[in-house]
Formats: C-alpha cells, structure tokens, sequence
C-alpha cells in the first residue's frame, strides 16, 4: 500500500509520503512473532538454571533466603512434577501464542519517517500557542524570538515566537503548481524522534506493567480470599514454602492462564505494541517471575535493584506467617500498599520468623534422616507429623517448632492489630490457639486439594 500524503496545508510542515513494507525479521531464520514466543521460555529455563547453579555448587550462601534443609524439608510437590507442570504451562502458553499469531497479519513498516513527521507537526501546532500563554504573564514573545534569532539563537527565537522557522521553508510543487511550504526545525524533528522512537514505546511498556501488575494482583488476592478458587487452584503454587528459580511457573494450569498467559497478552493488546516491543515485554515478565522465586536477595541482581517487588518481598507470601500478605507480582507493590495489603513487620521479626524456619527445617530433617524419606526426595512425614483424616489434624511440626522456640507470641503488624481476628489472619500470626487451628486445619484437609495446605497459612505434610 502506498500513499502521497504531501499536503497542500502551508501553515504547517508538508508530511512525507510513505511506502508501506513487510518488516524484516530480527533473525533471518525465525518470524519475529515466533521469536516472541520462543524468547520469554528461553529466558526462563537461562535464568532458572543460573540459579540452579547457584544452588548445586552452593556459590552464594550468604544471599540465600533459606537452606537446602529447607527445601527438603518444608516443600510439598518434588522437582519432578514442578518440571512437568511448568513445562505444560508453557507448552500451553506458546500454543495459544500461535493461535494469535496465525490471527495476526505480518507486521508493515515503511511509515516511521511520516509518524515523526506528525509528531513534529504536534510540537509545531503547541508552540503556536506560547506567544499568547507568555502574553499572559506581560511577555512580549513575538519581539523576544526576534532579538534571540539575532542574537544567534534563531531555534530558541523562532520557538518563542510561537514556531516561526522563515529559514527552513523550501520550495514544493503541488499539483503542479509551485509553493513554498514551512519546514521542520532540526530541534523539532530530534524531539519528535525522540518521543516517537523513546518516549511512546516507554510509556507503552510502562502502562503494560501496570496492566500486568493491576491484573495479577486482583486475580492472585481473590484466590487467596476466595476458598473455593484457593483451594481448587492456587493452593498449587503454595505447595513451595521454599521456592526455587524454575517453580516460578509451577501453578494449576488454569491459574497460568489465567494470570500469566492471558495477563501479559491482554497487556500487550491494550498498548498496540509492537512485536518486537512484546518480545521485551514478554521475556521481561518471564524472567521477572523467575527471579522472584529464585530464592536469594542478591546486592548485584539488576532486576532486584530495580523494583521492589523482588525475591525477598515474594518470599514472604511463600511463607505461612506471610500467606495472607504481599499479594503484588510482578513488577511493583502500589496495590499492597494502596488496599493495605503489604506485610508490615519489621526486619528484626522477620529474621527471627526465617531462623525458627531454618531450625525447624534442621530439626525436621535430622529426625527424616532415620529412613523416612521418599523416593522423590522429599522427607516423608513421621508419623506424629501426620494428620488426623478426621480433620482434627496435628499442629503442624514447622509451626509447631518455632512456637516451641519462641515462648513468646510473635508480634502482630500494626495493620492485623486493627484487623478482627479472623481464622485466616490469626493463623498466619502464629497466635492461634491449637483448638482453633486444628478446626482450620480441618477445613482445608477436607477439601480436594488439602494437600497444598497454606489458604490459612498452616503448612500441611500431606
Ligand atoms: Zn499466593
Ligand atoms: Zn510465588
């Protein structure tokens, strides 16, 4: 498609005609919309094994969030199945980008120069109005632009007095007949390039993170308030108390849709990205959710420096006392701290809440270590560890070890201290008296997915 948009309008700078074109590919032997696919699952499994790494030859000991003991000790589902669940959630999310790629026609370019163009005629049209926004304020802007255009400063000069360029006019013929027609100022045309090619695409990748976070939060907070969508869904992911880098996808396959998938596609959409700017977006948000989980607080991890929803504020949403808390993913935490859903302890409470975990993770193992564990790796319940069927079930051996540690009841947020104690948020106090816990227990053992436990906070071995 071609069009000769030169235009017979003097007043304003005659916009180039432009030639439309089938874009190029990035790489000569994929589609840049399978490169889009490709590249947030490449990203995952690069970064997931990174920190894998990090993990198997124990190279940042210092910067863990918690122990291997742990890992053994406090998560409920094997490596085995959350290999085989996020591998099908990608396969599904890639298989669904194919679908809306087939839908898709092939991206065109060809018409950067004439949009620029347009963008230099928007700044041209808002500095018409400086004279008389400066005349309000007593300024002769008319007379100033002149002096300053004699001065040297023809550009600042022709600006003030409202886009006023007489030397870069050239001569056009229209239909034939010659004219002479106005022209951009160079300042002019760097600022539309600048706001075309830097500001646009920045803003358009900033309102997708708030479309993505906006999104996720709301949908992650109901499944957690929500028991049915917890239990039947969600409760999935809760199975890691001690997440690693590449159970950052391990959820219910519906709930990756739902929140992932149809998350960043919807985000995508509504900011008429481009492909190449959804590869971006799309592997940022991947490797985001992978680093979220990696299980470290590292000082040179850009990404943890960068935002402050990172690895440390996501683990605490892992844990039982913080189940209830921090619901924000992936990028900001606005929402938590707007609907006063952030966990506000301090740091202090928060370390001793880590070591009563890593004690009781120690504990917990040194006690498997007498032939209790499965072949899948994990520790095998003892059996003062296991439930009662009836739903009277056992205090749970994490929680019940670090109230044994501390005599003292952990100090409540001032923000559940307002809150009435209801089941869910006196449980992840560690306040609750057994009675009452065993009752809650109950409820989620009863249901079908009581296996991931954590909807009221309590981790569960079964
Ligand atoms: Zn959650
Ligand atoms: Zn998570």
């Amino acid at each position: 498609m071609a069009s000769s948009n030169a235009t017979a309008s003097l007043d304003l700078p005659p916009l180039p005609p432009y030639t439309l074109r089938e874009q190029e590919p990035l790489l000569s032997w994929i589609d840049d919309a399978y490169l889009a696919l490709a590249l947030p699952v490449v990203g995952y499994w690069v970064v997931s094994l990174f920190f894998h790494a990090l993990d198997v030859f124990d190279l940042c000991p210092q910067h863990r969030l918690h122990t291997p003991a742990e890992v053994l000790a406090r998560n409920h589902v094997s490596r085995a199945d959350v290999l085989r669940d996020v591998l099908f959630q990608q396969v599904l999310q890639t298989l669904t980008g194919l679908l809306l790629a087939l839908a898709d026609g092939p991206a065109m370019v060809g018409r950067e120069e004439y949009d620029v163009a347009v963008w230099g005629r928007r700044l041209r049209v808002a500095q018409s109005a400086l004279p008389a926004l400066l005349g309000l304020v007593g300024l002769d802007a008319t007379g100033l632009g002149l002096k300053l255009a004699k001065a040297g400063w023809p550009q600042l000069g022709g600006a003030l007095a409202g886009g006023k360029y007489p030397w870069a006019a050239h001569p056009i013929v229209v239909e034939g007949v010659r004219s002479v027609a106005p022209g951009f100022a160079r300042w002019e045309l760097q600022a539309a390039r600048a706001i075309y090619w830097g500001l646009i695409p920045s803003i358009q990748m900033a309102v997708a993170v708030c479309i993505l976070d906006t999104w996720q939060y709301f949908l992650h907070r109901a499944m957690h308030l929500n028991k049915y969508l917890y239990v039947t869904f969600h409760s999935r992911h809760h199975r890691l108390y001690v997440p690693y880098a590449y159970g950052a996808l391990y959820n219910h396959p519906f709930e990756g849709f739902l929140l992932d998938t149809a998350g960043t596609g919807i985000a995508y959409l509504l900011t008429g990205m481009t492909v190449r700017q959804a590869m971006i977006f799309f592997t940022l948000s991947s490797v985001k959710t992978v680093d979220d989980h990696c299980g470290y607080a590292l000082p040179w991890d850009p990404l943890q420096r960068l935002w402050p929803n990172n690895a440390a504020f996501h683990d605490i949403h892992h844990q039982s006392w913080g189940i209830k808390s921090n619901f924000s993913q992936p990028f900001f935490t606005f929402w938590d701290r707007l609907l006063g859903t952030i966990w506000t302890g301090d740091e202090a409470d928060k370390l001793a809440r880590y070591e009563r975990s890593r004690r009781a993770a120690d504990r917990k193992l040194s006690h498997g270590a007498e032939g209790h564990k499965r072949p899948d790796g994990l520790l095998q319940p003892s059996d003062s560890e296991l439930s009662d069927r009836s739903g009277t079930a056992s205090p749970d051996p994490i929680a019940a070890a670090e109230r044994l540690d501390d005599p003292q009841p952990l100090r409540r947020s001032p923000r559940k201290k307002a809150q009435p104690a209801t089941a869910a948020s006196s449980s992840s106090t560690g306040q609750q008296g057994s009675g009452s816990l065993k009752n809650l227990r109950g409820r989620v053992n009863g249901s079908v997915h009581g296996r991931g436990g954590g909807v009221l906070g309590v981790e569960s071995n079964h």
